[in-house]
Order: C-alpha cells, then structure tokens, then sequence
C-alpha cells in the first residue's frame, strides 16, 4: 500500500468467507473496506457448511493457505466474538485399508502434534460405545471448528463495526471495472475492487467462469441431535474423507478407493464424505454427498441422505440419528483449477475458491491478496 494521508479504499462484492477474509486483511493493512452483499445476510455456501478449518487434512497451495488461515480464525475469536474453538480433527479407520491411510498421514503430521490412536483410545475419545470401537484413528490437533451458522455475520458485523470498515448489505453489484463498482444502490469509487461472489462469479465475469470450466457442486447435509453427550470433541472424518482430501492422497488411499468402489459403490455413487462437526449446542452437522451441475437443482434425494445418515450412524454406534434440519449447499467446482484468481482489469481482483475448502482457506486467501496491492 502507498503512503497517502487517507487510506485507499477497497471495495469487496460478497460477505462470504472469502470477501471477508479479504476484508479483514484489507483493513488490517490500513485500507478502507465497503463489503458488498445482495442479500440481507449471507446465506449461500458460507453459512451451510460443516464449520470445519481443517488445515491438517490439505496438502500444496491449499494447505499454505489454510495454514494461514489458522491464526486469522483465532484472531477473530478473540476480536469479532466467532463462535469458533481448536477442535481438531479426528480420522476414524473402520477398516485395515482406512488404518493404512492414516498410518501414512500420521507420520507426516507428527511434527504438527499429530498421535495415532488405538481404537480404544479413539472411541473414549468421542464417547462411542464399546460395540463402535473403531480399529484406529488419527487425531491432529490444530484444526478449528466454526459454527457456520454465525461466524460470517460476526465478522461482517466486526467489519461493520470497525472505523475503517462499511458492510452494506441487500446491494446487488452489477459491474465492477478499474476504480469503480455500479450496485442497484449506485455507483461507489475505489482503489481497488475484490469480486468475492463463490459460484456466482459467472454472473459479474462470464468468460472467466467459462474459462475457469467453472461449475456448481451441490451437497445435501444435515443437522442431527447427537446420540448421547459427546462433548464438544474434534470434528470427525472417515473412510471417504479419505478419498478427498490432498493430504491422504498415496498408495493407500488409492488401495481404499478401489475396495469402496467394490464394497460400498454407493458411496462412489452420490461422492460421499461422510464427516460431522460438533456443534456447542448438542447437534451434529453431518454430511455430505456431491454432484455437479451447470446449475444446481434444489431438489433433496433421500436415499442419498440416507446413505449419509446410516453410515454416520453406524459410526456413532447408533441405530438411527435423529434429524432437525436439511438442507442443499452449493459451492462452485472447476476439474481445471483450485482457484479462480483473475485481474481481468487493473485493480479488480476476482477470486473464487472452486475446490470447497473456503472455510479452510479464504482466510488466508484474503491476506495473500491483499498483499499483492
Ligand atoms: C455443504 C457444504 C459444506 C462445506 N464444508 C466446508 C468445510 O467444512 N470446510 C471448508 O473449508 N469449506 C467447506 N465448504 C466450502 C465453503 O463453504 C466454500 O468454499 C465457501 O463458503 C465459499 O465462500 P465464498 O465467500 O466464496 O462464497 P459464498 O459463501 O457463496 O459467498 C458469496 C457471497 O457473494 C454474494 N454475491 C454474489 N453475487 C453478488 C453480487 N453481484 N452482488 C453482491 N453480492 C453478491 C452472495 O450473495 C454470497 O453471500 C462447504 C461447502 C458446502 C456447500
């Protein structure tokens, strides 16, 4: 940033995670901040995801930013008040094929705190009965876990609050250029604009989405009341976890996805991640399944939450969890690319995160950013 007696103005379209994260860092390095958001509160992929900040389980460019991320989620804790705790993140290995890929991670994340654990020690730490002994897991301690449900309007509202910072929401921007953005409340000047608007990026930069082969991925979740008091533990992975994340990529992680292909083609079918987050107020979030589409349909299918839900019950050691709440997250997805991070004009900085790890990594996005200005 150049020296001026007033700071220079950053204008950021989407009260996401990712314009947020932008947001943070922008006024952190000095700058003024206007976020723009169409809706009257966030309530697209931001707020309907498992809260999970799981740096342990990324690996390259991802697992530099969610590394960055880390210390900007505590930050807001203590500043904005984000619900948000040092959960960590449990691997549950059901089978010798899961053992085997967090057998390989482990090593790599000793360093980091990472211990295996034996499937005792495993099911004492998240309270599972004797019957649901696990035969191994992975606990790696750093990872966070946000209630999603609040922790962007807390940090919108941190902004909101701040003397440098403006949050205007039910804004609709309609075109942003070098120095300017137009919004159905009028034209706002600037230094430097952030289109932060997730998988509707195709709709302010069509080309670039295409060009991006940029798609929406949608994912059916839901809220459970837990079986029993499991505390407030790690947000907890499985054996299709396994399958997704860069950090188990190897040998046995391609050994586990040839036996679920043949065992449980199921969850090969719907792509599922079978995961869940603890929440403080006794409920599980718990998912989830992917497909993509050019554009998502809304509809739920319930064999696939039910594949979801049974497996996660089986986990648990239950034999049926009680559901509150469904519901369809939509993020956007690019086979091309992890990020779509463009400067179609001087000064206007599109970035969107097509990979489904915004939580983890828009933080530290946000900061990467701003650095370049
Ligand atoms: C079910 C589900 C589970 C997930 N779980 C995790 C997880 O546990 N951990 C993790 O790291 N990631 C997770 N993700 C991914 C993560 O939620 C996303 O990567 C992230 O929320 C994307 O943030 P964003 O700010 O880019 O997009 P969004 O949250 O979609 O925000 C974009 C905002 O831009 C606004 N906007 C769009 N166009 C305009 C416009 N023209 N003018 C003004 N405003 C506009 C929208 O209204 C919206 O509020 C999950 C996603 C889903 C759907």
């Amino acid at each position: 940033m150049t020296t001026t007696t007033t700071p220079q103005h950053v204008v950021i379209v989407g009260a996401g995670i990712v314009g947020l994260g932008h947001a943070v860092a922008a006024l952190d390095a000095g700058f003024r901040v206007t976020v723009i958001e169409q809706d009257a509160q966030a309530v697209t992929a931001s707020v309907r995801n498992f809260g999970h900040v799981c740096a342990s389980l990324q690996a390259g460019e991802i697992g530099d930013l969610a590394r960055a991320s880390l210390p900007i989620w505590e930050s807001l804790i203590t500043r904005a008040g984000v619900e948000g705790r040092r959960s960590g993140t449990i691997a549950v290995a059901r089978s010798a094929a899961e053992e085997a890929v967090i057998t390989e991670l482990a090593s790599e994340r000793a360093p980091e705190g990472a211990a295996l654990l034996t499937g005792a020690e495993t099911a004492t730490r998240l309270r599972l009965p004797d019957h649901a002994t696990p035969r191994a897991g992975l606990l790696m301690p750093n990872d966070l876990t946000a209630n999603p449900r609040t922790a962007v309007a807390q940090i919108a509202a941190w902004v909101g609050a701040h003397e440098r910072g403006d949050v205007r929401f039910g804004t609709t921007v309609y075109g942003a250029t070098t120095g300017a953005v137009e919004t159905s409340r009028g034209r706002i000047d600037c230094d430097h604009v952030v289109v932060a608007t997730g998988h509707l990026v195709g709709r302010l930069f069509p080309e670039l989405a295409a060009a991006g082969e940029v798609r929406e991925c949608a994912l059916q979740m839901t809220r459970v009341r837990a079986p029993r008091d499991m505390g407030l533990g790690p947000a907890v992975v499985t054996g299709t976890s396994m399958l997704r994340y860069g950090a188990f990529a190897g040998t046995a992680a391609d050994a586990l996805r040839a036996e679920l292909t043949a065992e449980r083609p199921e969850f090969i079918e719907i792509d599922a991640n079978v995961m869940f987050t603890q929440q403080a107020d006794g409920t599980l979030l718990v998912g989830d399944s992917h497909i993509t589409h050019d554009a998502a349909p809304p509809f739920l299918d319930e064999r696939w939450s039910e594949i979801l839900l049974a497996e996660a019950a089986a986990l648990l050691g239950t034999e049926r969890l009680e559901v509150l709440e469904r519901w369809q997250g939509v993020y956007a997805v690019s086979k091309k690319q992890n990020f779509l991070i463009a400067e179609p004009e001087p000064g206007v900085h599109v970035v969107s995160i097509t990979t489904g790890i915004g939580m983890t990594a828009g933080l530290g996005l946000g900061a990467r950013t701003v650095a370049s200005f």
